[in-house]
């Protein structure tokens, strides 16, 4: 999120266009796609999906809440997508306003987590989807989004706890899907091209962020 709301989200045409890829396979049959892109198109046939299980979470250290399906698209990260990206928000609000915002089917984003300043985090969105978050569609696709609950400019916001248990989380993140941990694959919001949002800030202390990350990346699980 960030200081503006998030205006209309390059991801809700996709629904409609992975529809037509759809009628475009069934249409055209095999003769027209080689194998391997039909390999990457099976899980759009209906009926044909990653088992999934109500409440589970990608992050042990997380409690599931599930963001409105309107919020996210669903996908088969990082089969479909590449996941090579972290991007850091702050909600521009508190905890339990960012969890109402994004079980609002008509709020138009969310992100896959959300870090309280206490350290407790909510998932919202499994990984495995694409979270509405970043305002630009190719890096919606390609990233996680961790939001921090708080303000831009209440550098208070942003406790001991809220930095190191976001820390875990990214590093795990990075650990999974062979993100490296420096500041190409690990961005602010404000600078996912495109974007009008400023989160998460001149008071977000990225040295001391990124040094807790490979902290954790390195330690023993
Ligand atoms: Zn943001």
């Amino acid at each position: 999120m960030g200081q503006r709301k998030a205006s209309k989200d390059g991801d809700r045409k996709v629904g409609r266009r992975a529809l037509l890829i759809g009628g475009t396979v069934a249409a055209a049959g095999s003769a027209l796609l080689a194998r391997d892109e039909l390999a990457r198109l099976w899980w759009r046939v209906p009926g044909v999906e990653k088992p999934r299980k109500d409440g589970e979470v990608d992050y042990a250290g997380a409690r599931w809440v599930a963001a409105s399906d309107a919020n996210w698209r669903r996908a088969d990260r990082p089969d479909d997508y590449g996941i090579d990206m972290v991007v850091i928000h702050v909600t521009q609000g508190g905890f339990d306003s960012a969890v109402k915002a994004f079980q609002n089917p008509s709020h138009g984003a969310a992100s896959h987590y959300i870090v309280r300043k206490d350290g407790h985090i909510a998932q919202m969105i499994r990984e495995l989807d694409v979270a509405y978050h970043a305002g630009n569609r190719d890096y919606n696709e390609r990233s996680v989004g961790i939001e921090h609950a708080g303000f831009v400019d209440r550098p208070q916001d942003f406790t001991d706890e809220m930095y190191e248990a976001s820390a875990r989380l990214t590093a795990r993140v990075c650990a999974r899907y062979g993100i490296p941990v420096d500041r190409e694959h690990i961005i602010g919001h404000v600078e996912v091209p495109g974007t009008d949002h400023t989160d998460p800030g001149p008071h977000w202390d990225w040295d001391r962020y990124m040094r807790l990350v490979r902290e954790a990346r390195t330690a023993p699980a």
